[in-house]
């Protein structure tokens, strides 16, 4: 008993927790001796009534020796141990106190996000452009969207190759066909950055947003549409609407909608060709030109039919 008391003592100490010793002894006594629960269930028992106690999730503890190797395309589940050899393509603010680090992994597959937490500080923190196995990490799910989650309990391995990341940057030209909902003037939760609705944070309720610029739009090339999502530098070098300028239009209006209004009349029914990098179904846009080859086209084409009327005439 003393030697299952003592192998519980470290696992815990391995993820930081100083559990008393004696505690783990009297907890495992009584189930053993009292309760007559097999040693093996007793120490299942006394481990999970720790684990509870401590918010350590289950997964986190129970760590796999060897998590198999995967691509970034192929996590489709939640909560499994996984491998992954991947470049980091971007990294973004970190907003919350829990989390160290927060972007987009890629490799020959695609990309996918990554949240790097803040308890797991021991491990080197990554650098946009580079590359690493990361052992050890959990595949996660949150409305739909696949991410990875690099715990106390993963490994960081930096290596000398640059992971070449499938898909990445994309390009796509068609037309702008509609402005989504959320786009224009917007308002993001100062805790998470996630963008309010009707003042409120999906996460954290009522908070005092701050102010942000962003589109959100879909793009159809005659075959297939694509949505595009615009941050503020991009938006603003688009429309020419700065976010001061968004601001002024939004209390001039007392309507932050009026905002929406300008930028679809500025960008639908207009042809552009974008690319950046692709995350799910959005493209995060890095460049956007105005494209006037269908422009031309269709100007080529009224010629050509025109041109005999001409002749007749
Ligand atoms: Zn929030």
């Amino acid at each position: 008993m003393k030697e299952i008391a003592k192998q519980i003592e470290a696992s815990f100490a391995k993820h930081g927790v100083k559990v008393e010793l004696s505690e783990i002894e009297n907890r495992l006594e009584q189930l053993i001796n009292r309760f007559k629960v097999p040693p093996e269930e007793a120490r299942r028992n006394v481990i999970n009534i720790f684990l509870k106690k401590h918010n350590i999730p289950r997964a986190e503890f129970f760590t796999p020796r060897e998590t198999p190797v995967v691509k970034a395309v192929d996590i489709k589940e939640d909560g499994k141990w996984v491998t992954l050899r991947a470049k980091v393509v971007q990294l973004w603010e970190a907003n919350q106190e829990s989390i160290a680090q927060v972007g987009l992994l890629g490799d020959e597959s695609g990309t996918i996000r990554f949240t790097k937490w803040a308890k797991a500080s021991a491990l080197p923190a990554v650098e946009e452009g580079k590359s690493y196995i990361f052992k050890n990490i959990t595949t996660s799910e949150w409305q739909g969207q696949f991410s990875v989650k690099i715990n106390k309990t993963s490994e960081i391995i930096p290596i000398n190759e640059d992971i070449e990341v499938g898909s990445t940057p994309t390009e796509f030209s068609g037309a702008i066909v509609d402005i989504q909902s959320g786009s224009g003037l917007i308002k993001r939760c100062p805790e998470c950055n996630r963008a309010l609705v009707k003042g409120a944070c999906g996460e954290h309720g009522k908070v005092e947003g701050i102010y942000d610029l962003r589109v959100k739009a879909v793009m159809d090339d005659g075959e297939k549409v694509q949505d595009i999502l615009l941050n503020r530098e991009i938006t603003e070098n688009l429309t020419g609407i700065t976010l001061e300028k968004a601001k002024e239009m939004a209390t001039e209006a007392l309507d932050q909608a009026v905002v929406l209004d300008v930028i679809k009349q500025k960008l639908v029914g207009r042809y552009f060709v974008v690319t950046g990098a692709k995350l799910d179904r959005f493209i995060l846009v890095e460049t956007i030109k105005q494209d006037v080859k269908p422009l031309e086209e269709n100007i080529g084409k009224l010629l050509a039919t025109a041109a005999p009327v001409a002749q007749e005439a």
